[in-house]
């Protein structure tokens, strides 16, 4: 701010130097000087610079299994979490986009995994991935059976996997899928890969009940981390954006970043280690 105050008032004296004294400053120049004289670099505060990242995402690509999707070279963070948990709710919450992951659809319809892109500038640092909710009561059996299996590969073997994020609905606490999840992920959880455990929807919880659900998702986040969220509220949205932003940027610069024309597909034209693309054509998911 302070900045800016000095530079304003360096512009408005250089102004008022070649301006008549009488004429008043058409209106429309003080604004559009103050944004071409806005540094690029103007220091953020972590919460904005995290906020803004996010907001980049793009839909990336859809894939109904784990051989379908591109091999990439830059860090994915992966929402899990049973139908319902509030994970769509979650990812456009921190996205900032009503409609990137589509919280009104189905519960537990059989679903694709879902990448979104995420950088600034055409710089896709960074993907999000969203895997379909799982342990809907309707869905036949041998589906439930295939997308555990899907998830399972994908959480074992996908090799730019940088973060886990399990969503979880505190009221329900963990369910028996949740925990076979995390017994799946704790080896490469102890191997350094990032976790956090996200109690959704807080709101609906006192503040003992939700201290008491913190206390207990920390223990049970091993190494990982434990955090509340709350869409309707707006609570823990700064702290997750902070904590994705981190994981993607561990250097405090760009992980893996690479540099790609701002066209309609660039954010397709990030990093792919081998050929294999997923068909975009099948859309987005209903
Ligand atoms: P998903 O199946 O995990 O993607 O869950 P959704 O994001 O579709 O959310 C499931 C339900 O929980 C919807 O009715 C949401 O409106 C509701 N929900 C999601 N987040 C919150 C929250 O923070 N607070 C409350 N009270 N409800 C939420």
């Amino acid at each position: 701010m302070g900045i800016w105050r000095g530079q304003n008032s360096v512009h408005s004296t250089m102004q008022a130097a070649a301006t008549p004294p009488m004429e008043p400053m058409p209106p429309k120049i003080r604004p559009a000087a103050a944004k071409i004289a806005r540094p690029a670099t103007m220091a953020q505060q972590p919460a904005q610079v995290a906020a803004s990242w996010l907001h980049t995402a793009r839909f990336l690509t859809t894939a109904p299994e784990l051989h379908f999707l591109p091999a990439l070279d830059v860090p994915e963070i992966a929402f899990v979490g049973r139908s319902n948990a509030g994970k769509s709710t979650c990812i456009n919450t921190l996205t900032q986009q009503k409609q990137l992951a589509f919280a009104s659809r189905k519960p537990g319809r059989t679903q694709h995994i879902n990448l979104f892109s995420l950088g600034k500038h055409g710089v896709t640092d960074a993907v999000l991935t969203d895997l379909p909710g799982y342990g809907y009561a309707a869905v036949p059996r041998q589906d439930k059976i295939r997308w555990q299996q899907v998830m399972a590969n994908y959480l074992v073997t996908r090799e730019n996997l940088h973060g886990i994020v399990l969503l979880c609905d505190p009221r329900l606490g963990l369910t028996e899928l949740d925990e076979i999840l995390l017994e799946m992920v704790r080896p490469r959880v102890e191997q350094g890969l990032e976790f956090l455990l996200l109690l959704t929807k807080a709101d609906k919880l006192t503040r003992v009940e939700a201290n008491k659900a913190l206390s207990i998702a920390r223990l049970q986040a091993g190494g990982g981390h434990a955090m509340l969220f709350s869409a309707t509220k707006r609570q823990g949205i700064d702290d997750v954006s902070q904590l994705l932003w981190q994981w993607a940027h561990p250097a405090g610069g760009p992980a893996g970043a690479t540099s790609t024309p701002e066209t309609e597909d660039d954010a397709l034209a990030i990093p792919v280690a081998r050929t294999e693309q997923a068909d975009a054509d099948d859309g987005e998911p209903a």
